[in-house]
């Protein structure tokens, strides 16, 4: 069914976003750091999975960056 789809797809963008507030990877789901490659206002984080995510401490949140070979 088309609406079931739709709140999978809504779960996955809520457990994202929750995982982003805990400072959390994506992927792995473990703890991001806040040390890395400053960069402006932010600070570019590897996680250990090798996956890129933008800190920006001002406001305390992280971005995932996506890679271009992804947007490819
Ligand atoms: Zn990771």
């Amino acid at each position: 069914m088309e609406e079931t789809n739709i709140t999978g797809r809504q779960n996955i963008a809520l457990l994202q976003q929750w995982l982003l507030e805990q400072g959390r990877c994506l992927c792995c789901g473990q703890p991001l750091v806040t040390n890395g490659q400053v960069e402006g206002e932010g600070v570019i984080i590897t996680c250990p999975c090798q996956e890129k995510y933008f800190y920006l401490p001002k406001i305390n949140i992280y971005k995932r960056l996506i890679k271009p070979n992804d947007a490819a």
